[in-house]
């Protein structure tokens, strides 16, 4: 697989540090609010590159963060007059469901800022040890003119960068550039006890730890939004590369924004959506369909005409995944031979699946990877029909499903029984019990289980939940 790497600017060959394994980090949201659209686009990008990498056969550990100490999170528990912790706990949750409506996966590890604040301390104090870092009245600044490749991922200069600094030098630091690690607690501020005062890190310090404490001194990837290059980035580098004397990550990836209707996303201007608001007036699978619809490091319009194209090329490929089904389950097919021209097609359907997977493979290009998926589709919808062999129509089947299950596409729901059936389903296997019809009441215990309904039997009778 080849990787635009941020860091070298070229596309390179992915050769993870450890055979079999990757270790990425993906810096994650500052949870003070439901997340935006935008943030909805690293979220899905980097769990389908999660579940490419682990359709590649290496075993993945994903680690993102939630920064719950900030300003914002402090502002809006003042502003509701409840603690910093409650805020952050609050939207923890939101986005969890957020995700889970997303099929975003559960990240190996999701550790809070705010219980690692030991680890950012001990950094820092190695840091200053190195000679990296001085402490000015209970503030911790980094000396970013002590790290010589300061601005490498960025490619900006120190010097370019300080003349473009207008505001006053502070009388505390040493240099316009240098960054807070850690900062002395303002009144109503929830605060850590330090070697250099009550307080909290800075932001840039926590992914630098939580890096190190959760896939070691090195890393394979670091992902996130194009917004993150500068500072942020190149400020963990500068803090992970001083203390660890190790080069931090190997490949950079970063998306490009999303926009709505060609506009920068603005809460004040009105162009502004949450993920909750999307997924109320659109399946959630379109939102990750529409994601995924282009290239990663392209820009991104979000516009109603545009999620609506989505939705209805989701459905082609929906729609085609449900007539297969179809002729697979309905007793429709009969067992007959594959013939020629049906092994023709296999080779053809085979060769977009090949296709699929060079685009992957290619600085994972799920756009071109789509467009594969569609030329399955179009060959399925062509060539499949009740006169076809069993054996034909379910290659083409498991050809299409694979591709939209690496890429967390869900081809077909678990239909769902409704209250009412599941309660005709446990009297008729009552009856059955009733009279001592033992296979058919385990048939119809079997149907639920399948169905995903729990039957419990209980004093007062049969009771029922869903698994
Ligand atoms: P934040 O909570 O602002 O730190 O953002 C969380 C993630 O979303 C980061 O990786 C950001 O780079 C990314 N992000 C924020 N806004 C956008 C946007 N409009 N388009 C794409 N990614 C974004
Ligand atoms: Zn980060």
């Amino acid at each position: 697989m080849k990787i635009y790497n941020t860091l070298s600017q070229k596309k390179e060959e992915f050769i993870p540090l450890e055979e079999g394994r990757v270790r990425m980090y993906v810096c994650g949201p500052t949870v003070y609010n439901y997340i935006h659209i935008g943030n909805a686009r690293p979220a899905i990008l980097f769990d389908t590159l999660r579940r490419y990498l682990e359709y590649l056969g290496y075993k993945v550990n994903y680690v993102s963060n939630f920064t719950d100490v900030d300003d914002k999170i402090i502002k809006k528990a003042n502003e509701e007059g409840v603690t910093s912790t409650e805020i952050s706990e609050r939207y923890i949750k939101e986005f969890r469901t957020d995700m889970e409506a997303l099929n975003i996966r559960e990240a190996t590890y999701h550790p809070k800022a705010t219980e690692e604040i030991d680890g950012m301390i001990e950094m820092i104090e190695t840091l200053i040890k190195k000679g990296y870092a001085y402490e000015k009245n209970g503030t911790v600044y980094y000396k970013t003119r002590s790290f010589k490749e300061y601005g490498k991922l960025s490619k900006k200069k120190i010097d370019d960068l300080e003349a473009g600094i207008r505001i006053a030098v502070s009388e505390e630091k040493e240099d316009s550039m240098d960054f807070v690690l850690w900062k002395p607690k303002k009144e109503g501020e929830p605060y850590w006890t330090s070697p250099w005062s009550d307080g909290r890190p800075g932001w840039h310090i926590e992914c630098s730890v939580m890096s190190k404490k959760y896939l070691g001194d090195q890393i394979d990837i670091h992902a996130g939004g194009e917004d993150l290059v500068f500072p942020h980035h190149e400020n963990e580098i500068a803090q992970s590369e001083a203390a660890n004397g190790k080069e931090f990550a190997k490949y950079w990836m970063h998306n490009a924004f999303l926009n709505i209707d060609n506009k920068k996303m603005s809460k004040s201007d009105g162009n502004f959506f949450t993920v909750r608001e999307i997924c109320d007036q659109y399946d959630p699978q379109v939102v990750r369909f529409f994601m995924l619809n282009s290239h990663y490091r392209s820009q991104l319009n979000f516009s109603k005409d545009l999620v609506e194209s989505a939705k209805n090329s989701l459905t082609r490929i929906l729609t085609a995944v449900g007539q297969l089904e179809h002729l697979l389950k309905d007793d429709i097919l009969t067992d007959k031979d594959i013939s020629v021209s049906e092994q023709q097609l296999i080779i053809e359907a085979e060769l977009l699946a090949s296709k699929f997977i060079a685009s992957m493979d290619d600085d994972f290009n799920t756009a071109d990877a789509i467009a594969a998926i569609f030329e399955l589709v179009k060959l399925a919808n062509t060539n499949s029909t009740g006169e076809s062999s069993k054996a034909f129509v379910q290659a083409i089947y498991d050809r299409i499903v694979k591709p939209c299950d690496i890429l967390g596409i869900i081809t077909s729901k678990k239909e769902e029984l409704l209250a009412e059936e599941i309660e005709k389903l446990i009297e008729d296997r009552q009856n059955a019990r009733k009279n001592k019809d033992f296979a058919k009441s385990d048939e119809i215990r079997n149907l639920l289980l399948e169905k995903g309904i729990v039957l419990e039997d209980t004093r007062e009778g049969v009771r029922w939940k869903r698994s």
